[in-house]
């Protein structure tokens, strides 16, 4: 794989508004190796920056700056949601880093895209970013697990850290289908990811008594407190749909009553009490009990 020379071909099965930046098939440090996934980027500059322009990173990214030479990235991603195409070649954007499946050589096979911005998400942002990744990802034949933020390449980074809900739900947006599926008849958990219910029930957690399981020849048995040898149930292995719907009740049930939760109190209590690793994807948890609340009013 040379140069991708289809990358602005590439670019437009997102729908999105293209500008082809002049010369940008010959562009680049040399050849691509491969397209294996894509890092994400962000420019650091403020909305205060010559706030009339859409890109206003344009000559930075392309041409470099001292000590850097251009191009920094492959592709830029304007205020408004304009798509950039600027280097077919390699661009150095990556830095020093690791992806499984990748390798250490980010800028040889992984598509770079500056979007101009600062860590807060302007809504044309918030829609086209994932758009683009899914539109490369579709034509390069890669899979939405290897569209990663800079800051999951290197630790030296924070790009883009901020995107609501995280990197996990930016992969989510990249991988939805088109349209969702239509919920099944056991209500809204089944049209949910499991990474979503996971997100659920942990949200819920804490209105709920604990409960206490000790295992045995046919598998863990719940328990009253106090009995020897109990432990207290996880996430993990209490997570189906009865026991979800159960603390939804509670949920709402405390909701109703007054109650707040603190996300980030439950989920360390979580992480700390289970040893868990829980991606907590907030924006939609918050989705999902809405549209169930929507769905159950007008059922
Ligand atoms: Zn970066």
């Amino acid at each position: 794989m040379p140069y991708l020379t289809d990358l602005a071909q590439a670019v437009r099965k997102s729908g999105l508004r293209v500008v082809e930046c002049g010369s940008w098939t010959g562009r680049g440090h040399g050849p691509m190796t491969s397209v294996k996934g894509v890092v994400c980027h962000w420019t650091a500059t403020g909305p205060a920056v010559r706030p009339g322009e859409d890109y206003p990173s344009l000559g930075i990214v392309r041409d470099g700056r001292a000590g850097l030479p251009g191009p920094l990235a492959n592709l830029g991603l304007g205020r408004d949601g304009t798509v950039y195409v600027i280097a077919a070649g390699l661009a150095y954007h990556a830095g020093e880093g690791y992806l499984a499946g990748v390798g250490a050589n980010g800028n040889a096979n992984l598509v770079g895209i500056e979007c101009e911005g600062s860590g807060t998400w302007p809504a044309a942002q918030l829609a086209a970013y994932p758009r683009l990744c899914a539109a490369l990802s579709a034509h390069y034949r890669f899979p939405a697990a290897r569209v990663i933020g800079h800051s999951e390449w290197t630790s030296r980074k924070i790009d883009i850290n901020t995107w609501p809900g995280g990197m996990a739900r930016f992969r989510a947006q990249v991988g939805a289908p088109p349209t969702p599926p239509p919920p099944q008849e056991d209500g809204f958990l089944s049209a949910l990811s499991s990474s979503e219910q996971r997100a659920l029930f942990n949200r819920v957690f804490g209105f709920c008594r604990q409960r206490w399981f000790v295992t045995g020849p046919n598998g863990p048995r719940e328990v009253a407190e106090g009995t020897k040898g109990a432990t207290p149930a996880t996430a993990l292995d209490t997570l189906d749909g009865n026991y979800l719907v159960e603390r939804i009740a509670a949920a709402e049930a405390a909701a109703e009553a007054g109650a707040t939760i603190d996300h980030a109190r439950l989920a360390a209590e979580l992480i700390a009490r289970g040893g868990l690793k829980v991606e907590i994807d907030y924006a939609a948890l918050a989705k999902a009990v809405n549209d169930d609340a929507a769905r159950r009013m007008v059922g």
